[in-house]
Order: structure tokens, then C-alpha cells, then sequence
């Protein structure tokens, strides 16, 4: 096999392997007649959209419902500020990149930096996953870093069983190397076309400094997964199937 068509066989596999890069937003094209919804289920705000935000924008052209659900309101996240006050500002901050994105947010009542685990925030979580109804929902890879990120991981993994995977399961990576680690992605999605209204997005979050934030991190990695999946920037997912045996039942 020569270059050339080692490549175009390499591009074939990939296609094939984009779920919610072509078929999902495809037959969303050719069906209006019910409007699919998409959760994105982060820890703080700021997560759906450094993780997410492109995808978000993609589904929304797409004609999805999208709801950029926050499980903390990031009560931790400010130096010499109070829970309440950092709350406050962090929670209009994520209100405010959801205008720019076009989806509705949610927010949760966990304590950012003290998230539990237990039969509570089980149902907490399943009931608002449950009231939803969504197609898919999108949420942290577990291995990763930090405590909130993998409690919130867990607690919708937790009620993707409990709700009989009644909806396609999508983990999204957040500063990996440094945050999500062993994270190999399954599916991508392209989002050059809205690479900068993502950046737009994120940037409502003044509180996280995060312009050299997202310029040092953000941009080489939606660049690097770009280099993956032969586009200028793209988001990458690892997809739990239902019909897999990685499901034990
Ligand atoms: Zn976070």
C-alpha cells in the first residue's frame, strides 16, 4: 500500500468511527421533527465550556436543545473571596457563556473543592438527568485530577445505569496531561468553523484568569486533536457504547 492510499484508508477508519461527527448531526438534518437534547454535565463552570463549548455550538447549528449543567458553583475557585461571594460571581460568569454559546444553564448545589459521594447525590443527580430526558450527555473522564471532576463522573455514570443507558454517553477531557489523563479518544468533532465564539465563551470567565489560560492550553489542544482528525481545531470524546462489553451488566 502506497502513502496515498494508506492515508485514505486512514481517513475511512476514522470517519467511520466519528459518531457525533457525522451521523449524529447528519440524521439531526434530515429529521426536525423532534428536537434532540444534549447535557453537559461539568463540575465547575467553565468545564462544559473548555471541554464542550465548540460541540455545544456545532449541536445548537445542528438544531439540538443544549443544557450546560454545572454540579458546583465554583464556591472555591476565587483567592480572597468567600464561598458566597465566589459563587455569586462565578455563577453569572457561566450564565454569561451560555448567552454566547445559545444553551441554557444549570446550576447544582454541591460545594465546589467538597463534593460528595452518596446514596443522595446519586438521586440528586439521576433525578435531574431523568427530568431532562436528553439524548446524550456529555461529562468528565474519571481519570482524572481533581476530586470534583471525578465525583461528578461518577455520579452520571452512576444514573446512565441506573437509567437503563437510556441516553449515548460522552466523556469530554479537560487540560490533559494535567487534568484528564489516559484520555483516548473515541469520536471528535470538528469545530473550526466556532473555535473563536468557544474562545468568546470561555472568556466570560474573568474570574479564572482565562485568557492566557485558554491561549497556553486550550488552543494547542483543540489544535493537536485537530492534527487527529485532519481539521484546523476539533473537540475529542471517548464514547462508552451500549452494545460494548465495556458495560458490565
Ligand atoms: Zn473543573
Amino acid at each position: 500500500m502506497n502513502r496515498r492510499d494508506m492515508l485514505k484508508a486512514a481517513g475511512t477508519a476514522i470517519a467511520g468511527a466519528t459518531l457525533l461527527g457525522t451521523q449524529a448531526f447528519a440524521n439531526e438534518s434530515t429529521n426536525q421533527s423532534k428536537k434532540k437534547k444534549a447535557l453537559i454535565i461539568g463540575a465547575h463552570p467553565d468545564d462544559p465550556e473548555t471541554g464542550c463549548g465548540g460541540t455545544i455550538l456545532m449541536l445548537r447549528k445542528a438544531g439540538w436543545n443544549v443544557v450546560s449543567v454545572y454540579m458546583t458553583k465554583g464556591e472555591g475557585g476565587i483567592v480572597g473571596k468567600s464561598h458566597d461571594e465566589a459563587a455569586a460571581i462565578r455563577s453569572q460568569e457561566a450564565r454569561e457563556a451560555c448567552k454566547v454559546l445559545d444553551c441554557r444553564p444549570v446550576l447544582m448545589t454541591q460545594i465546589d473543592g467538597n463534593s460528595e459521594v452518596n446514596k443522595e447525590r446519586y438521586a440528586e443527580m439521576m433525578n435531574l438527568i431523568a427530568a431532562e430526558k436528553p439524548d446524550i450527555v456529555f461529562t468528565h473522564w474519571p481519570i482524572d485530577s481533581h476530586p470534583d471532576h471525578r465525583v461528578c463522573s461518577i455520579l452520571v455514570y452512576n444514573a446512565w445505569r441506573r437509567l437503563d443507558y437510556s441516553f449515548e454517553l460522552y466523556y469530554f477531557e479537560v487540560m490533559s496531561g494535567t487534568q484528564s489523563t489516559y484520555f483516548h479518544p473515541t469520536d471528535y468533532v470538528n469545530i473550526s468553523e466556532v473555535a473563536e465564539q468557544k474562545r468568546q465563551a470561555c472568556l466570560c470567565h474573568k474570574s479564572q484568569d482565562m485568557g492566557p489560560l485558554y491561549d497556553n492550553w486550550h488552543i494547542p489542544m483543540e489544535k493537536f486533536r485537530g492534527i487527529e482528525f485532519r481539521c484546523d481545531r476539533a473537540e475529542a470524546f471517548i464514547h462508552l457504547r451500549r452494545d460494548s462489553s465495556d458495560i458490565p451488566l
